[in-house]
């Protein structure tokens, strides 16, 4: 079953993906647009617009809003895309907690890189236009 509403928006995205690979210096990942199989209803709610899992190349972005399935705007898509580069250049870290350690995937340094990739992005002659 093909989901794909907006041709043209998710070629203009996975151009701009590719661009955005290259400008952030990270070969080889792949954008996979999420599926939904039914309209509004999906692994994603409107707070999480992506994911990526660490040791795949691989990300996966909502182009579209989850209840009137519109093409969502391509600056929130870089955005999610820098936050879900940033997993994999800031991954996360163990912190000590009373006596144990806690995983924390959100951690300060991990926002001080999406807000550097956000920039870099920000800054590209391609890219520039969509921000
Ligand atoms: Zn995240």
């Amino acid at each position: 079953m093909s989901d794909i509403i907006d041709p043209r928006h998710e070629a203009l995205v996975e151009h701009l993906f590719k661009r955005a690979c290259l400008v952030l210096d990270m070969p080889g990942f792949e954008l996979r647009p999420l599926r939904r199989r039914v309209r509004g209803r999906g692994k994603l709610r409107s707070y999480a617009l992506g994911y990526t899992k660490l040791g795949e190349k691989l990300i996966t972005v909502d182009l579209y809003t989850p209840r009137t399935m519109k093409p969502r705007k391509l600056d929130a898509i870089l955005r999610v895309v820098c936050h879900e580069l940033a997993h994999h250049q800031a991954p996360p870290r163990l912190y000590r907690k009373w006596f144990h350690f806690v995983r924390v995937i959100h951690h300060p340094k991990f926002w001080t890189q999406v807000k550097k990739n956000v920039e870099l992005l920000q800054k590209d002659e391609v890219l520039a236009a969509y921000f």
